[in-house]
């Protein structure tokens, strides 16, 4: 148990190394296009379009790390108020319970504290665009056929970390007067889910129902796609 704890609680494993696009690379050039767009203040709905010529696989798989660096960082900065004893359920509030499944170690639908299943979920996440098979980086290497298979569900569990912060850290995150960048990375994240319908809609009612319950209000969990799904867009 000492060992788990010790290996949760590692800033190593916590504040992983960011992953990064080769120089020289077609996706290289595609992140910093991406990136390019993201800072001149477009909108974020235009900014996650495909851009004409390019290929889908390729801004998918741009994405991806790009959510699962940031995503990565917003949790690693707020670690130390989620622990084994604040959160000891991966969980979105009451009626959300998270359990945790993958190949090797746990092979059913297990329960897990939320700081044992984000370690997994980092690495598991780390794995996947670490493997050449999935994200192939080398030219003329072809995406897999399960690639988006893949990627929506890193993307369906990396979702799960917005949902866990916002409803069980968003006090950490207004102490430390994160709640526009966590937003922003939210709404960036959102928009590109839904240009390319890539989550179930089901798996994004924790946020569509803490939005509408606070309103929408005061920057709280930014309550757009509540009305995008066309639930009560009254309160938003
Ligand atoms: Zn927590």
């Amino acid at each position: 148990m000492a060992l788990c704890l010790k290996q949760v609680f590692n800033k190593d494993k916590t504040f992983r190394p960011r992953k990064k696009f080769e120089p020289g690379t077609q996706r290289f050039e595609l992140y910093k296009k991406a990136q390019a767009s993201l800072k001149s203040g477009l909108d974020l709905r235009a900014v996650v379009q495909l851009p004409p010529g390019e290929s889908i696989n390729d801004w998918i798989a741009v994405h991806v790390v790009d959510f699962f660096n940031r995503i990565n960082l917003i949790y690693g900065t707020m670690s130390e108020y989620c622990t084994e004893r604040s959160c000891p359920i991966m969980s979105g509030g009451l009626k959300y319970e998270y359990r945790w499944q993958d190949d090797s170690k746990y092979k059913k639908p297990t329960k897990l504290s939320a700081p044992q299943y984000m370690c997994m979920l980092m690495d598991w996440i780390e794995m996947l665009i670490n493997n050449e098979d999935i994200f192939p980086t080398r030219i003329g290497v072809p995406f897999p056929k399960q690639f988006q298979q893949v990627c929506t569900k890193i993307l369906t569990r990396l979702f799960r970390v917005f949902v866990h912060v916002y409803i069980h850290h968003f006090d950490s995150i207004i102490n430390m007067g994160a709640e526009a960048h966590v937003n922003t990375c939210y709404k960036h994240f959102y928009y590109f889910i839904r240009e390319f319908s890539l989550i179930d809609h089901r798996e994004l009612e924790p946020l569509v129902r803490m939005a509408l319950a606070r309103g929408g209000g005061g920057g709280v969990v930014w309550a757009g796609h509540s009305t995008a799904l066309g639930l009560d867009s009254e309160q938003c």
